[in-house]
Order: C-alpha cells, then sequence, then structure tokens
C-alpha cells in the first residue's frame, strides 16, 4: 500500500539517507500535512485507540481529587496552573473540572493550559470545554505555559514521544559495543537497518544504567523528548511549587527490547504499513524516568500500577456511588473498573509517576519516593 507520506519518506532517505526511528515518528506523527495526529482525531471506539478518560467518567475525576490535594499539599495557592500535556479529546480535564466543583476554592484558583501539537484535536478540545467555568488556554510546549505554582499532567502522552533504539552488537567493545537501528530502504520499501559505525560518545551517555547488562544483538530504547520534560520540570519546580502526574504504560524497570508499534482501528499492524496513518507508540521506560530525575536532583516517585494509584485515589468508592446513582447502567460501570484496573487489562501494565519540587510530601496514591 502506498500513502503520500510512505513517498516522501522514500524520497528523503534517497536523497539523504536513513532516519533514526525518532525522525521517523515525528514525521509519521506530527507532519503538519500528512502527519497522524495534525490530521484526525484518532481516539475512542471509532477510532485507532482508546484511552482510560475514554473508557470511564471516573479515572478524570478520581484525577480531579488527586488535582484538589495537590493543591491542598502546596499550600492553596490562589492561582494555580493545571497543565494537560496531550489532552487528546478534553475528556479528562473536563472529567476533572467536573470533580474540582468539590472545592470551589480550588476552581477558583485554577488556570487550565492545554499543550497540544494538534490542530485537530485543539479543535475538539476547545468544543468538549466549552462550557466550563474556568480559563482555558493553549501553549505549544511545557516551556511556553504560564509561570507560577502548577500542577502538570498527562495521559498516555509520553508513550508517543519519539524513541531511538540502539543494538549492543559486540559486547566486549562495551559502550562502544553499540549502533543504531535506523529506517533504510531495501528495494525501495522502508525497512530497518543499522548504522555502519558505533555510535557516539554523546549518545552512549544517554543509554541507561541497563546498557552494562546488555547481551550481543539486546536492543535498548531511549527517549530523548521525555529527558528534555524532565530537564524543563526540574528547571520549573526550582522556582514554581507543583508535581507533574504521568500515566503510561511501561515497565517499572528498564527492559531490553523493541516495543515500537502501531495501531490501526485497535489493531497491531507494521510499523511500515502505512505511515502518517497509523498511531506509533513505544513503551514508556520508568526506571529511565527515575534515573534521570536523580541525575538533576528532581524528587520522583517510583513508579507505582495504575490498579494501586486508582484505587488509592477512591476509584471503587466512585464506581459504587455512580452505581447507585445510575442502577441501570452498574453492570457497564462494572465492566469499566475492570478495564482501569484489571490485572488483565490496563491495570498492571499502566504506571504512575509524579515528579515534584522539593518540601511536598509523598503524593496520594503513591507508596515512596525513589
Ligand atoms: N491524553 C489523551 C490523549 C492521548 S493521545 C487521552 O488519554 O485520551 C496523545 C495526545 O498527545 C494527543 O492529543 C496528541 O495530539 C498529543 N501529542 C502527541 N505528540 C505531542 C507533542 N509532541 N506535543 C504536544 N502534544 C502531543
Amino acid at each position: 500500500m502506498t500513502s503520500p507520506l510512505k513517498d516522501r519518506l522514500i524520497a528523503k532517505i534517497k536523497a539523504e539517507g536513513p532516519l533514526t526511528i525518532a525522525e521517523y515518528m515525528t514525521i509519521c506523527l506530527l507532519d503538519p500535512v500528512h502527519g497522524y495526529y495534525p490530521t484526525r482525531d484518532p481516539l475512542g471506539s471509532d477510532g485507532d485507540f482508546i484511552t482510560a478518560p475514554e473508557i470511564s467518567q471516573m479515572f478524570g475525576e478520581v484525577i480531579g481529587l488527586w488535582c484538589i490535594q495537590t493543591w491542598q499539599d502546596m499550600g492553596r495557592p490562589a492561582t494555580v496552573q493545571l497543565i494537560e500535556l496531550g489532552p487528546g479529546r478534553g475528556i479528562m480535564m473536563s472529567d476533572i473540572l467536573r470533580a474540582a466543583k468539590l472545592d470551589k476554592d480550588f476552581l477558583e484558583a485554577v488556570n487550565v493550559t492545554l499543550v497540544e501539537a494538534s490542530p485537530a484535536l485543539e479543535a475538539v478540545q476547545g468544543k468538549t470545554l466549552g462550557g466550563t467555568p474556568c480559563p482555558i488556554n493553549w501553549a505549544h510546549s511545557l516551556e511556553k505555559a504560564p509561570t507560577g505554582p502548577a500542577i502538570i499532567i498527562g495521559n498516555e502522552f509520553l508513550d508517543c514521544l519519539p524513541i531511538r533504539q540502539f543494538i549492543q552488537k559486540d559486547r566486549f567493545a562495551g559502550r562502544a559495543g553499540w549502533q543504531e537501528r535506523m529506517v533504510a530502504l531495501e528495494d525501495d520499501a522502508l525497512r530497518f537497518g543499522i548504522s555502519p559505525a558505533a555510535i557516539s560518545e554523546s549518545l552512549q551517555a544517554i543509554l541507561p544504567e541497563a546498557q552494562e547488562d546488555a547481551k550481543n544483538d539486546e536492543l535498548l530504547e531511549v527517549c530523548p523528548a521525555s529527558a528534555q520534560i524532565i530537564d524543563q520540570l526540574k528547571q520549573r519546580f526550582e522556582t514554581d511549587r507543583g508535581r507533574a502526574l504521568f500515566i503510561d504504560y511501561g515497565p517499572a524497570e528498564t527492559e531490553f527490547g523493541d516495543t515500537l508499534q502501531a495501531l490501526k482501528r485497535h489493531d497491531k499492524v507494521g510499523v511500515f504499513s502505512d505511515p502518517g496513518n497509523t498511531d506509533l507508540t513505544a513503551r514508556v521506560d520508568f526506571g529511565a524516568l527515575i534515573e534521570l530525575a536523580k541525575a538533576v536532583d528532581l524528587s520522583v516517585t517510583n513508579a507505582v500500577p495504575q490498579r494501586e494509584f486508582l484505587s488509592k485515589l477512591g476509584l471503587e468508592m466512585r464506581a459504587i456511588a455512580l452505581s447507585r446513582a445510575k442502577p441501570e447502567s452498574k453492570e457497564k460501570i462494572a465492566r469499566q473498573l475492570h478495564r482501569l484496573t484489571g490485572t488483565d487489562e490496563m491495570g498492571e501494565l499502566f504506571k504512575a509517576i509524579c515528579f515534584q519540587s522539593d518540601n511536598l510530601d509523598l503524593p496520594l496514591g503513591f507508596r515512596d519516593m525513589a
């Protein structure tokens, strides 16, 4: 199957040589003309994938309670920047703000900023959040969001940030044995290839600690964009109080292996099958995020399974209350609860992690700081 973006990618590689996986992901996901996110609303049962806030209103509601608690932990600042990264259709923010009505003072303090790369989704967010009681603004990056005390959240945001992949080709050479997996051409078709030489020392330095244990042909993924976010959080929390909560899928500790995947209509498809028309994500390496935070001395929790996090936020109670209010939906609510927390569903695979400014206690829902 051919697509305008596939043709453009092939022409680009012919002219300029192989692309890193990160370059390939960035073009596929964010190209303004043919990229995946800018040209569609990919979410929901009619779309390509479904996320926790799309499964149930309860998810955003308990995150709303977490936000109120965080604002109280921060000393109830008169203005708090509530910043969401990658807000999708704006459903989670709308559920957060509904739950926030429980504390009128919090709601009055809130100024919402949505960081969204897709004009198509920005329009959907505007519609979803049209009737909300607090000001809603958009920014192109976390750095451009307003300063001041902040609560930053991102659900299934980190998994769509571009990754690079490295393969250990000669473990006796140690760090000098790593080569980069690339997107190349074979008979004019997109294929994985490998950089001819070992990667530079500056790239070796961004590999997580697990690199030391790699056998030949083992693969490590690195997400430079999430490292940048950690640097930005560090800078921000030097001066502004706040917390940043991320929920995503991935292991609590670094694991080897290729996790780049493409989804179309809820099914896995080949990552080169239809560039620009399939969602591309990779597992989030929570172990590496913790290493990065520690390296810049940013306070961070250990990652906890979504099941445990949501349960500590009172998800089951919320399900019981909702079922009482809508007895006809009792079974549906039980199914939603299971999808969010079942160990065979999102409960174990998905994790929550929180970064914060110094002098704040352990955030609600977490077991310990890392
Ligand atoms: N949080 C939502 C949507 C997840 S999909 C939910 O849980 O339903 C990923 C979201 O991140 C989309 O809104 C996508 O357009 C946005 N996104 C992807 N890359 C981005 C980037 N580099 N900067 C800002 N937003 C991005």
